[in-house]
């Protein structure tokens, strides 16, 4: 877009490392001249009883009313009466899809050099959806939810993911040979919508199989989309076939087009504060909100000055081998802009 106005977008910071890659990524849409403007949101240090949460009403409605974001890594603080920061995230905005691109970064040597996959978790039910109980002592049950209208809204998302950005295959994830009635009802929602996408082509791979498929030959893979559980385990298994966690964005869909970004990576407490967290996931899912808002020519230009610094080689943060700092990096990747 060439449009010079400004677009609010929420950005929490969050804890550990989350102010320094923060920043990172603040000063490289700077440089960029990025027309975002963003709205700082921290986590509180006291329970707003609105979201139970530490988490407050103001912040969750900024999201609401900006509909795109980004967030750092968030540390839920210990003790009773509050819901996870994440999980408040998650229900409250109603992030029913998360996305992560998992694709083999020239320059930065893997197993494999030629992963381009995307996964497409649903986020709100199955095996997650906090349903555990003592059936009697010695027996504990927990449900696992499979609902016709999540289903479909993952799999709607996933195929309108494919096709706007011209990808040829999805492959659903799934147990359905053993999970009858949940992975079954999940499949069969997957198929109605394949059939509204016939550019696409549709296949189903079991959860085991997969597992054996990527990591044998993860360039099988286009995009793939599965229940919760599935999608939580498969998901890091991409990241770790790219690099790990420093490098891999992730953006979750949220109710009504919300769109919010972030790090796979937790808060780093072990390196917080010292200038040493590695900026490129937070950068790469930042550039993931700027094509979600359109802004492709502004996160093509972020994109490819973070792929060539890391190629270059020369300033390289801790975390892949380096010796670079944060904030030499983030100079970098300004530099290559
Ligand atoms: P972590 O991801 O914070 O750290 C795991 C290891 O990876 C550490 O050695 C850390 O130094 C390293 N690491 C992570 N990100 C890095 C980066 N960008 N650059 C360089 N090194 C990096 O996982 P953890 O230690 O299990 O969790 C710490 C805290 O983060 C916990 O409170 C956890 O609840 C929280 N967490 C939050 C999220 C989130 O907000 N989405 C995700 C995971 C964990």
């Amino acid at each position: 877009s060439s449009s010079t106005e400004t677009i609010r977008a929420t950005l929490f910071p969050g804890d550990g490392i989350g102010p320094e890659i923060a920043e990172s990524v603040k000063q490289v849409f700077n440089a960029a001249e990025v027309p975002i403007e963003w709205e700082e949101h921290f986590v509180g240090d006291k329970v707003d009883p609105r979201t139970e949460s530490f988490l407050t009403w103001e912040s969750l409605e900024s999201v609401r009313q900006n509909k795109v974001g980004l967030k750092g890594p968030m540390a839920t603080p210990i003790g009773k009466g509050h819901r996870s920061l994440n999980l408040t995230l998650r229900k409250e905005l109603g992030l029913y899809a998360n996305v992560r691109p998992c694709y083999s970064l020239p320059g930065y040597k893997t197993r494999y050099d030629d992963v381009n996959l995307v996964t497409i978790r649903e986020n709100t039910e199955g095996e997650y959806s906090g349903l555990e109980h003592q059936v009697v002592r010695g027996v504990v049950e927990s449900l696992k939810i499979i609902t016709r209208q999540a289903s479909l809204r993952v799999a709607e998302y996933a195929f309108h993911y494919a096709k706007a950005h011209g990808r040829k295959r999805v492959s659903a994830i799934h147990k359905a040979n053993i999970m009858r009635k949940t992975d079954g009802l999940f499949l069969k929602c997957c198929r109605e919508v394949a059939e509204k996408y016939p550019e696409i082509t549709y296949e189903e791979v079991i959860i085991d199989n997969c597992c054996m498929m990527l990591v044998k030959n993860p360039a099988l893979f286009d995009v793939l989309v599965m229940p919760n559980l599935y999608g939580d385990i498969i998901s890091d298994l991409c990241a770790g076939l790219v690099g790990g966690l420093g490098l891999t964005p992730s953006c979750n869909i949220g109710e009504g087009g919300i769109a919010l970004a972030e790090a796979v990576h937790g808060s780093a407490p072990d390196i917080a504060g010292k200038n040493l967290a590695n900026p490129t996931a937070l950068l790469l899912s930042s550039v993931m909100m700027l094509r979600h808002l359109g802004l492709n020519d502004k996160a093509e230009r972020i994109h490819d000055a973070i792929i060539k610094t890391i190629a270059e080689g020369k300033y390289r943060t801790v975390d892949l081998g380096g010796t670079s700092s944060t904030t030499d990096f983030t100079k970098a990747v300004r530099d290559n802009l």
